[in-house]
């Protein structure tokens, strides 16, 4: 086994995997209707293809993506579109978004997708790139960045080394581990599948320590393709291990520019799930129309793993899980680290929905009233991105772009690890969440200032020029000619 480089900072955390782990996956129950956001990925958002009124069969492709970033979108099942309009969804809290509701006939009637019949290894990477833009395939690590995207953005001559995330650092989350378990060989299959769209010579599948029944699985199914392009890498359990960067770091010991990508050294980084859902597009033309859910929490009776419709309402999934217990106080999208409050169950599952986490008082840190900053810098040691928080923090309050700028704020990653171990109790990565956006705004106006200033020199010089080459046109007019 490859020894993994240290990662800066993190933290250990208990794991609470085992509540949802004792069974293996099973299939939600169906839903009546699904919500569908055209807007559940990265970029923008679908354009529909069907109207209210038109019947819909499974896997029949409902959107398409718009030009740029974008991603098509497939009914998870067969029945009727009923409407088209804003409904509240998990991934956008502050308003509604627009979706397609499906009202479920209970048939599952397939569509035969003729674009779904390729013949994989024997088209080239841009036409697999295309293929599996079609499948509808997203990162399903919890970004939802378009995968077919990603790999054409990543294509270079030498073929860049791909890394599979299989590292879930999420105390709560194991929707991966169980897919890891269960499905490793669909893993392995996507994973050459990706290999190929990208002419990558190698692909590394990171998973943490401590998952003895995915490792085995994994390389069970990795003696079985005898593909030695493939490698497993374990990497220790520190939370945010699982990170992009952070796992870059851990895996291959360097590290990604702070204003660059994976790709700009060569590394394109997809989780264990988005390869699996290659696999299902690609060897059993399933589109992506589902995903496992963790269902997790002492909020709820009897945790779990689900396969899921996209669209299903979050509500139906704790009914399968029994139910919320008295002591639900919470309820949480994502980890319990990163994961966004939800103010209710009435939201659908997104391609991005990995876990739901229905927490009591018994899995949120207890959390006391704020107080000033002591400057012990304990949060310092602890952040994986190298950033001082206590500072980031000084210079939000009074606001200070320029500085925030200086020390990184947008390279935080929100990972919570300041928070959980600051004395003050001052909840800093919510801090960091509220002033990016303000960041962002103030460097956007500076970029058209200085564009707007740069114009303005240029066309000041242009007519400089003008003048002095008109002048010197008439000065050459007046002179006397020699006879
Ligand atoms: S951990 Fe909290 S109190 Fe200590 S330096 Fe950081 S922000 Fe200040
Ligand atoms: S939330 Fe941001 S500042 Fe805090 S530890 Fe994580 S990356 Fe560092």
């Amino acid at each position: 086994m490859i020894p993994s480089h240290a990662l800066p900072g993190g933290l250990r955390l208990d794991a609470h995997k085992e509540r949802s782990t004792k069974q293996p996956i099973r299939a939600a129950s169906p839903s009546e209707r699904h919500v569908i956001p055209l807007d559940q990925h990265a970029g923008a958002p679908a354009r529909p293809l069907v109207k209210a009124g038109e019947r819909v069969r499974m896997y029949q492709p409902i959107a398409q993506p718009a030009p740029g970033i974008s991603a098509w979108l497939h009914a998870p099942v067969s029945g009727e579109v009923i409407a088209i309009e804003p409904r509240p969804a998990p991934h956008r809290l502050g308003a509604p978004t627009l979706s397609l509701v499906i009202a479920n006939d209970g048939r599952d009637e397939p569509f035969e997708n003729a674009a779904a019949v390729v013949s994989f290894e024997q088209i080239s990477p841009t036409e697999a790139c295309e293929h599996i833009a079609r499948g509808g395939i997203v990162g399903l690590g919890g970004a939802a960045f378009p995968t077919a995207n990603k790999l054409e953005s990543s294509l270079c001559e030498d073929g860049p080394r791909l890394l599979l995330n299989g590292a879930e650092c999420e105390p709560y989350i194991s929707c991966d581990e169980m897919l890891m378990r269960e499905r490793a060989e669909d893993i392995v299959f996507g994973a050459r599948a990706l290999l190929h769209a990208l002419c990558a010579p190698s692909c590394t599948i990171a998973i943490e320590a401590g998952v003895p029944e995915a490792h085995e699985a994994l390389r069970r199914a990795l003696d079985k393709a005898a593909d030695s392009r493939i490698r497993i890498k374990i990497v220790p359990a520190i939370y945010p291990a699982g990170g992009e960067r952070q796992l870059i770091a851990s895996v291959f010991g360097v590290e990604v520019p702070y204003d660059g990508l994976p790709a700009d050294i060569g590394i394109v980084c997809q989780n264990v799930g988005t390869a699996a859902a290659v696999a299902r597009w690609i060897r059993d033309r399933q589109p992506l129309i589902s995903r496992i859910v963790t269902v997790t929490g002492d909020g709820v009776s009897a945790p779990a793993n689900l396969e899921t419709r996209i669209g299903t309402p979050f509500a139906s999934l704790i009914g399968d899980c029994g139910g919320y217990t008295e002591r639900m106080s919470r309820l949480i999208m994502g980890g319990s680290m990163m994961g966004a409050s939800l103010p209710h169950d009435d939201m659908p599952v997104v391609k991005a929905t990995n876990c739901i986490v229905a927490a009591s008082a018994l899995d949120l840190q207890p959390r006391g009233p704020e107080m000033p900053c002591i400057r012990c810098g304990a949060c310092s040691y602890v952040c994986p991105a190298f950033l001082l928080p206590q500072q980031l923090h000084w210079y939000l309050h009074p606001y200070d772009g320029t500085q925030l700028d200086r020390h990184g704020l947008l390279d935080c990653i929100e990972c919570g690890c300041c928070d959980y171990v600051c004395p003050s109790q001052i909840p800093l990565a919510e801090r960091f969440r509220e002033g990016k956006p303000l960041l962002v705004r103030e460097l956007d106006a500076k970029r058209s200032a200085d564009t707007a200033r740069a114009h303005f020199y240029a066309r000041n010089e242009r007519l400089a020029r003008l003048e002095a080459e008109h002048r010197a046109k008439l000065a050459a007019m007046r002179r006397p000619k020699q006879q």
